[in-house]
């Protein structure tokens, strides 16, 4: 599990929540569009912020971005 400071200096972005915070890098990103289709409340690439943690559980959140496929989205847990 990377830290914070570790994701910024390796290009993610940070979209903060309440429960979780997510990360993303769009120059990993191969857009599969699983996150889009999998909780779309949450990521929407029609809204700015397209990411917004707090639209869902975070456990949800947390297991949507376990299978990202390509590394593009992380995330840190502040509740556990
Ligand atoms: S699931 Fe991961 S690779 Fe697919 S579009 Fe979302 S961020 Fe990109």
């Amino acid at each position: 599990m990377m830290t914070e400071k570790e994701l910024i200096d390796q290009g993610y972005r940070k979209y903060s929540g309440e429960a979780i915070d997510i990360f993303f890098n769009g120059s990993v990103c191969i857009h599969s569009g699983v996150c889009v289709r999998g909780l779309h409340d949450v990521f929407d690439t029609n809204r700015r912020p397209w990411i917004l943690a707090d639209n869902a559980p975070a456990d949800e959140v947390a297991a949507l971005i376990d299978s990202c496929p390509s590394g593009a989205l992380k995330y840190i847990r502040k509740d556990k």
